[in-house]
């Protein structure tokens, strides 16, 4: 199968060669020239698999330069470095409602589901492609895909990694997780900006040749873990596929039910994987996308109009604190019969003017399939503390959005069909919010409110956060944004 650009359909590359490159050189994003479907009889063998089987078959339909084969293993070494038995358990919290936890990887959020398989599937892409300059992964986090960027690429052969954070805008934990950061080809700094302001200049390096010419030179050529890399979105798809297998075989839905994912959005890679997964078969009524003060896609999916002129607002669920959404120009390339003209110019109208807009057509056809919502701080941590009492169920804030917006979704619809929320993160990830919510009282120091989260609840404290405050700080460089490029070039040099 090959993938195109979503502003030029004329560019054709293998899956390994997207992998690589990350991004079009049009500044588009690959998208598979079709999407391949899952028949009743995958399902019946899909339902009996473990978790990695699962995995290699849903990406052998996508990365067909990869054998079945390879894709098992990377698989099984991936998700081995899970905790528990189950790398995403599905949670039934009450009648029809089920919490899908994907947080029990290395770094304890959902962006360890593809992190942990993009290293091994780039690092055999690169021997595919016969790539002999080294890669050098540029990222921009709001907080989770940085530590989990860093932990699957770290010392990993022909690769280095530079990931940019906004120095005010990630949690204390999330911090902590990167700058104690182990390994010899990794490196980490703060901006003084927000998380678009370091998407943005790492999207630009990417589309400047001059940058490229330079680097390469220097004996690097550029790759992106954020989820604008095809790598990083194949593997999200399977949850989706799993999490319905898992409801086929304990028999709550039949095959060919429809369900609801209600999913806690951002850069709004997790939930078009969700898209992509009905496409393939996976049995979907309505995809909720839920949002926190920052509703930028609540007002999209309402009007038709993307606009990022509004005020940027810091919650309790960092992760999602972003106003430019990348993933969205891959949803809209699909809902507008992939014209790829279109969508051109409507980046280019986000990137002079901070907005665009789509039909009327459109958007209903979009609104068939979406429903939306958002949740403001107050009701995030009233959900945080409902959902324990009530369910007995202790969940991270980002969750707790979704959770919200899918309360307000169910009481304005009346919609009985079985919903899925999707869980992005441990609560030990924002341990002073998920403790603030519960007991009214803000403790400011991680370890401290994390101490006091497990008095409270006696829920398990995951491993790997918890001897962060023994280890040593590395990177405590913080730069302004309009230095990104510099300090790329210049690590390139040493
Ligand atoms: C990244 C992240 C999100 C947002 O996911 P997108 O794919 O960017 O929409 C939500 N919650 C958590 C905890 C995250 O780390």
């Amino acid at each position: 199968m090959k993938y195109i650009s979503t502003r030029n359909k004329s560019i054709k590359v293998s899956a390994a060669e997207a992998i690589v490159n990350g991004i079009s050189k049009d500044g588009g994003l690959f998208v598979p020239e079709e999407f391949p479907k899952l028949t009743k009889e995958d399902f019946d063998k899909l339902i009996e698999m473990s978790y990695p089987e699962r995995v290699a078959k849903v990406l052998s339909l996508y990365l067909d330069d990869y054998t079945y084969e390879e894709l098992l293993d990377y698989a099984t070494k991936a998700y081995s470095r899970f905790y528990g038995e189950d790398p995403c358990p599905l949670v039934n919290v009450d009648d029809g409602l089920y919490v899908l936890e994907l947080w029990h990887g290395p770094t304890c959020a959902f962006k360890d589901m593809a992190l942990t398989m993009l290293p091994h599937l780039l690092s055999a892409a690169r021997k595919k492609t016969g790539e002999t300059s080294k890669t050098l992964i540029l990222v921009a986090t709001s907080g989770d895909t940085g530590k989990a960027a860093l932990e699957g690429f770290r010392d990993v052969d022909g690769t280095d990694i530079i990931v940019f954070y906004p120095s005010d805008g990630v949690s204390d934990m999330q911090k902590l997780q990167m700058t104690t950061q182990l390994g010899d080809n990794v490196f980490v700094c703060a901006i003084e900006g927000n998380f678009d302001d370091a998407q943005s200049a790492v999207k630009r390096i990417f589309n400047d040749a001059e940058m490229q010419a330079k680097l390469l030179s220097n004996g690097f050529k550029l790759s992106s873990a954020n989820s604008i890399n095809w790598g990083r979105l194949a593997p999200q798809i399977a949850y989706y596929v799993s999490g319905y297998c898992d409801l086929i075989s304990s028999g709550k839905i039949n095959f060919g039910d429809k369900v609801n994912f209600c999913v806690p959005s951002g850069n709004f890679g997790n939930i078009l994987a969700g898209y992509y997964a009905s496409l393939m078969g996976v049995g979907v009524n309505k995809l909720i996308c839920a949002s926190n003060v920052n509703n930028v896609l609540t007002d999209f999916f309402t009007t038709g109009e993307y606009d990022t002129h509004r005020q940027f607002h810091k919650t309790m669920s960092p992760s999602m604190d972003i106003l430019i959404s990348s993933n969205l120009e891959r949803l809209l390339f699909e809902f507008c019969s992939r014209d790829d003209k279109l969508i051109a110019e409507r980046m280019e109208s986000l990137k002079k003017v901070g907005k665009y807009s789509v039909s009327k057509q459109e958007l209903e056809k979009l609104n068939r399939i979406f429903a939306v919502g958002y949740a403001s701080e107050d009701d995030t941590a009233e959900v945080i503390s409902n959902c324990f009492d009530v369910y007995d169920y202790l969940m991270d804030t980002h969750t707790a959005v979704a959770m919200s917006v899918y309360d307000d979704y169910y009481e304005e619809s009346g919609d009985e069909t079985p919903t899925v929320v999707v869980s992005t993160a441990n609560a030990y990830k924002f341990p002073c919010d998920v403790y603030d919510a519960l007991a009214q009282d803000y403790i400011e120091d991680a370890q401290k409110a994390t101490k006091k989260l497990y008095s409270y609840t006696g829920e398990e404290v995951p491993e790997p956060l918890s001897d962060l405050d023994k280890k040593q700080v590395r990177f405590t460089k913080v730069i302004a944004k309009e230095d990104i490029e510099k300090q790329v070039l210049e690590y390139t040099q040493k």
